[in-house]
């Protein structure tokens, strides 16, 4: 039997990561460390691709070391990454041209107004189940060929372009391989769905040259060997690639259609499990790859919200009610209910399904008695709201309500959170044993690439619960609590439409 363990890297929007697995799924050791974060100007993000790849090599030895292991002990390793975050480097050198343009970089605007101007949006929904934005990496390429003018090498096969996990592969893998893997290419905005390759339209939409782009991969297969500079004698296969939200996904071993999980972090994402179909959603959730395994994809519903964990910080930070995130749980326990406080936290405006860019944050039904108990409660039952309204829209497309939300990030320790979430949507809410499910869903997915399991069942199967908690609300309840937040949302949204009509 192998008893050698699986190794995660997961590289991340502040920090790199390398955890390190038992087969069974048991975290063994873990090592991180965080990086620069440049602003240029306002909007702009930017990363050092060097960082990147340098706190990559530091986690991945630092977590050996506290684990007493060596690289001869790893049977596998698997890449999960912050997505759409857009390198572009010398096919040679490997030099970058530029620095790594963020996700969150919203420089490419510009371009993005001016595909919708001509009308493409449908045309780009419907081959990449994406909506256009500047999220995703097409503008950040084009952007970084006009800025840097390397248009020409770019044409002629001089440079290569990835996201992230590219970038980690072509430095960390033997031979230094130009690949990428299905879920993180259908964040290009490049990438067909359907036939599962690069587009020639979005291609020609965005100006792309298509000798800059990587080879698609499935996310579970042997990309080669760890660099022997990294790896040092020992022979270690690097076997898959994903996207963090699609590790997480596999992670929480959600493998058949209509399976949930939601992350609970500075913001949420929430995937749904669609098997082989792609489901188009009206209402702004986005299709995208669950994963493609033996080159068969599997997709899923995505939708996220953008402010939950970041509104308990906001309590802390700016309005001084909290000492620590974790104290949200014990003042918010102090009371039974909010007493008619509703908060919606728009601080960014709100996506799906509201879609209102001039939204602002909310805080509504204060009567006399209300204190930061109940304020301090409203902003918990608002990221379980939010949550829910994605749910809502992804039972609807499912036909039912998911039977359970399985559960991750930093906000899943709060457990009035997850029982507020339980009760307001109506499912089991299941949080697992392992949290770090990112990470957990790269090893497994590394595991099964390399040929360790039989079937992605045999590597996810073993997922083990933690926590279970069961709705309470009885129906009346349930649906006052919802129509609360449905009036709350819309006067957040009568106060957008006035301050866009003020602003004209
Ligand atoms: P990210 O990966 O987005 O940085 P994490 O998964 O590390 O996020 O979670 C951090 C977020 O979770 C923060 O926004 C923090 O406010 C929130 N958070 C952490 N612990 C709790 C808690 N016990 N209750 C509520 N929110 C929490």
């Amino acid at each position: 039997m192998d008893t050698r363990y699986l190794l995660a890297l997961d590289q991340g929007t502040t920090s790199s990561r390398a955890i390190i697995f038992s087969k069974e799924g048991r975290l063994v050791a873990q090592a991180a460390f965080e990086f620069a974060q440049h602003y240029p100007r306002p909007g702009w993000v930017e990363h050092e691709p060097e960082d990147i790849l340098s706190t990559t090599v530091r986690a991945m030895n630092e977590a050996l070391k506290k684990a007493g292991l060596h690289f001869s002990d790893i049977a596998a390793i698997g890449i999960t990454n912050q997505r759409e975050t857009t390198l572009i480097w010398d096919r040679k050198s490997g030099k970058p041209v530029y620095r790594a343009i963020v996700w969150q970089c919203r420089r490419t605007a510009g371009i993005i107004e001016q595909v919708k101007a001509e009308g493409l949006q449908e045309a780009i929904r419907e081959k990449t189940g994406l909506v256009p934005d500047a999220y995703f990496s097409a503008s950040k390429i084009t952007w970084i060929l006009d800025e840097t003018g390397l248009r020409d090498r770019a044409e002629k096969g001089e440079l290569c372009f990835g996201t992230v996990d590219s970038f980690l592969a072509w430095h960390l893998v033997k031979g230094h391989p130009h690949v990428t893997d299905a879920t993180n290419a259908a964040r290009t905005m490049l990438f067909n769905l359907k036939t599962q390759d690069w587009d020639e339209d979005l291609l020609r939409i965005f100006r792309v040259p298509k000798a800059i782009l990587p080879q698609v991969l499935d996310t579970a297969q042997v990309v080669g060997n760890l660099a022997g500079e990294y790896a040092g004698g020992a022979k270690v296969p690097v076997s898959a690639l994903a996207g963090d939200q699609h590790a997480a996904l596999f992670g929480q071993g959600c493998l058949s259609p209509g399976e949930v999980k939601n992350t609970y972090g500075t913001g949420c994402f929430m995937l749904m499990n669609t098997g082989d179909k792609i489901v188009r959603d009206e209402k702004g959730l986005l299709a995208t790859m669950a994963w493609r395994l033996s080159g068969q994809p599997h997709y899923a519903l995505e939708g996220s919200v953008f402010v939950a964990g970041a509104a308990i910080q906001w309590l802390r930070d700016e309005l001084g009610i909290l000492q620590s995130a974790a104290q949200s749980e014990e003042i918010a326990g102090k009371v039974a209910d909010t007493k008619g406080v509703y908060f919606v936290p728009a601080f960014t405006g709100l996506g799906a399904p509201y879609w209102d860019m001039y939204a602002r944050g909310t805080l509504l039904g204060l009567s006399r008695g209300a204190g930061a108990a109940h304020i301090t409660r409203a902003v918990l039952e608002a990221i379980a709201f939010q949550s829910n309204d994605l749910l809502t829209l992804m039972a609807d497309s499912l036909g039912q309500l998911p039977k359970t939300l399985k559960v991750d990030g930093g906000a899943t320790q709060n457990n009035l959170l997850m029982q507020m979430q339980a009760d307001i949507s109506g499912v089991s809410v299941l949080r697992p044993k392992v949290r770090e499910t990112t990470a957990l869903g790269a090893a497994l997915l590394a595991g099964l690439g390399a040929g360790l399991f039989k079937n992605p069942k045999e590597a996810a199967g073993q997922w083990q619960l933690e926590a279970r908690f069961e709705p309470s609300l009885d129906a009346e309840k349930r649906q006052e609590a919802l129509l609360g937040w449905k009036n709350a949302v819309s006067s957040t949204l009568f106060d957008a439409a006035h301050r866009k009509k003020s602003e004209k």
